[in-house]
C-alpha cells in the first residue's frame, strides 16, 4: 500500500475516532493527522493509548472554520476526511449557531482551501448524514439516495447545505469528492446525549429511559465499525466511481425507538417499568430507514453487524468502561459545557 496522509477532521469524535483507530490498525504505512477542535463532544481520550508516541499520527488543535490552519493541514493531505460537525439534534433547536458556523461555514472553508491549495488533493470524502432526507415519505418504504432533501432539524439543514456545498465543489472546481450519507449510528465511544448510549448507562444505574412521544419513531442503526470499514471502501475506490457520487451507508432495516429501549433492559436483565415517556421533540423525523443497494452494486459494502448483536456489542463496551461515561454525566450534572441537551437524546 503507497504511503499516504490522511487528514481527518472531527477524528477526536466518535465516528471519527473509530475510522482513526481503524486506520491506524489497518494501514501501518499511512500517515494520520486528526484536525479537531475539542468541542464537549471531542476528546483525545478516544485515541488508542500510545498514539500520541507515533512518528505517523499528529493531533492538530485548531477549527474547521480558520482559512489559514485548514490551508496548512489541507496542503500535507493526500485525503481528506471530513467528520468535524456540531451533531446533536436536540442542541441545535435550542442554539444553532454553532451549526450553522461549523457545519456550515467549517464545511466550506475546508473545501475552498482543498480547491485552492497548490497542492492536489487525491480524494474529498465528506460525512453528510440521512437527517438530510427527513421523514420517509409515506408513499416509500425505504430512503435512496433519490430521496427529496427536506431536513427537519436546524442540524439537518446546517447539514444538508454542507452536503449540497460539497457537491457544487465538485461541479464548479472539480473536488474529487464524494459525498457519504449514513444513517443513525451507534457503539461504543459514542457521547450520551445519544439515545443508545443514554439508555444503556440509565440502564446500568436503574434509572428512567426517557423515550420521546409514543417511542414509535423507527431508525435504521448503524454499528459504528460497518461505518467506518464503509468509508475505507469509498476511500481506496477508484476514484472515477466514486466522485460526485452519494453513497448511503444502512442496513435495510429500521426498528423504533422504544423497541431499543426494550432491547437494552433485556440485555442489562433490568425491568421495562424503567421506561418513560416525555413529550416529543419538534420536527421530530417518524421514519428512517435507508436503502443500501447503491453502495452494494457499485462498491460490494454491505452491513455486517446485526442490531442484536450490536447492541449486546456496545452494552458490554458500556458496562466495562464506566469512567468514560461517569466524566459526561458529572458535566451534565455540573452543567460544564453541556447545558440541558440531556435532557433529550
Ligand atoms: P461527534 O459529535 O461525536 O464528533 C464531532 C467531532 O467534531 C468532535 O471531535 C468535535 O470536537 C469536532 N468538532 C466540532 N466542531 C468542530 C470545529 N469547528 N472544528 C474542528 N472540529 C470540530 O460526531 P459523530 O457522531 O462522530 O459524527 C461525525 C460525523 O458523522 C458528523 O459529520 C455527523 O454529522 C455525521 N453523522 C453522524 C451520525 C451519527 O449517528 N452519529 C450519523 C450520520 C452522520
Amino acid at each position: 500500500m503507497a504511503k499516504k496522509t490522511i487528514l481527518v477532521t472531527g477524528g477526536a469524535g466518535f465516528i471519527g475516532s473509530t475510522f482513526v483507530r481503524l486506520l491506524l490498525k489497518k494501514y501501518p504505512d499511512y500517515r494520520i493527522i486528526v484536525y479537531d477542535a475539542l468541542t464537549y463532544a471531542g476528546s483525545v481520550e478516544n485515541f488508542p493509548p500510545g498514539v500520541f508516541s507515533l512518528d505517523r499520527f499528529e493531533f492538530i488543535y485548531a477549527n474547521v472554520c480558520s482559512t489559514a490552519q485548514a490551508t496548512a493541514a489541507v496542503s500535507q493531505a493526500d485525503i481528506i476526511v471530513h467528520f468535524a460537525a456540531e451533531t446533536h439534534v436536540t442542541r441545535s433547536i435550542y442554539d444553532a449557531s454553532d451549526f450553522w458556523q461549523t457545519d456550515v461555514i467549517g464545511t466550506a472553508t475546508l473545501a475552498a482551501a482543498a480547491v485552492q491549495n497548490a497542492h492536489k488533493i487525491e480524494r474529498f470524502v465528506h460525512i453528510s448524514t440521512s437527517e438530510v432526507y427527513g421523514t420517509c415519505r409515506p408513499e416509500l418504504d425505504m430512503m435512496d439516495e433519490e430521496h427529496p432533501l427536506e431536513p427537519r432539524s436546524p442540524y439537518a439543514s446546517a447539514k444538508t447545505g454542507a452536503d449540497r456545498i460539497i457537491y457544487s465543489y465538485f461541479q464548479t472546481y472539480g473536488l474529487p469528492a464524494v459525498i457519504v450519507r449514513p444513517f443513525n449510528n451507534y457503539g461504543p465511544h459514542q457521547h450520551l446525549e445519544k439515545a443508545i448510549p443514554r439508555f444503556i448507562t440509565s440502564a446500568l444505574l436503574d434509572e428512567p429511559l426517557t423515550v420521546h412521544g409514543d417511542g414509535r419513531s423507527s431508525r435504521d442503526w448503524v454499528y459504528v465499525d460497518d461505518t467506518c470499514e464503509a468509508i475505507d471502501v469509498i476511500m481506496h475506490a477508484p476514484v472515477a466511481q466514486i466522485a460526485g457520487e452519494v453513497f448511503n451507508i444502512a442496513t435495510f432495516e429500521d426498528a423504533s425507538v422504544l423497541d431499543i429501549a426494550r432491547q437494552i433492559l433485556k440485555i442489562a436483565h433490568k425491568p421495562e417499568t424503567l421506561i418513560q415517556f416525555s413529550g416529543d421533540r419538534p420536527g421530530q423525523v417518524i421514519k428512517h430507514k435507508g436503502d443500501a443497494s447503491k453502495i452494494k452494486r457499485v462498491l460490494g459494502w454491505a452491513a455486517q453487524v446485526t442490531l442484536e448483536d450490536g447492541l449486546a456489542r456496545t452494552f458490554k463496551w458500556y458496562a466495562e468502561n464506566e469512567a468514560f461515561w461517569r466524566r459526561m454525566l458529572w458535566m451534565a450534572k455540573t452543567k460544564i459545557n453541556t447545558g440541558r441537551q440531556l435532557e433529550w437524546h
